[in-house]
């Protein structure tokens, strides 16, 4: 997962403009680097409250490149996030994300208290549970913070 960080800055290193500024919090490369990181381990760790990785990334990158090469910026971000996504979600679930987390379920009990059981890798939910991703739901879901009660 890592490595994917480093092939998407890799990917983009040769456009990125020059510092203007030779800035204490470190190069506009670096900061580059760094966004590219901490959207990978979202993704890794975080994903089903990652709403648009592609965009989001872009968002915060876009402003280190020229706009000629705004297009291409996006398409690589694009392709490789998304790769990064299908990739995870084809993962056997071992109950814990990528950073040693345990994985639960998504799902709070009528009790009020966060389901406990390993959710399926698809959606985030565990088999008793796999009722809430269907239709409108995922979307409230996804939209609530984490720790939001919904109903079981
Ligand atoms: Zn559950």
């Amino acid at each position: 997962m890592y490595q994917l960080s480093r092939s998407i800055y890799r990917e983009l290193a040769p456009e990125i403009l020059e510092d203007h500024v030779a800035a204490a919090a470190g190069s506009n490369h670096e900061r580059v680097l760094r966004a590219c990181e901490s959207a990978v381990y979202r993704l890794a760790t975080d994903r089903y409250y990652f709403a648009k990785p592609s965009k989001t990334l872009f968002r915060e990158i876009r402003i280190y490149f020229p706009m000629s090469a705004q297009d291409r910026v996006f398409r690589v971000v694009d392709r490789y996030m998304t790769f990064a996504r299908q990739w995870l979600e084809a993962q056997p679930s071992h109950g814990y994300d990528l950073a040693g987390n345990r994985l639960e379920c998504r799902a709070t009990t009528r009790k009020g208290t966060p389901c406990q059981r390993v959710p399926l890798p698809l959606n985030g939910y565990c088999p008793s549970h796999q009722h809430l991703a269907d239709g409108e739901l995922v979307e409230r879901v996804v939209a609530a913070p984490p720790g939001t009660q919904v109903a079981a």
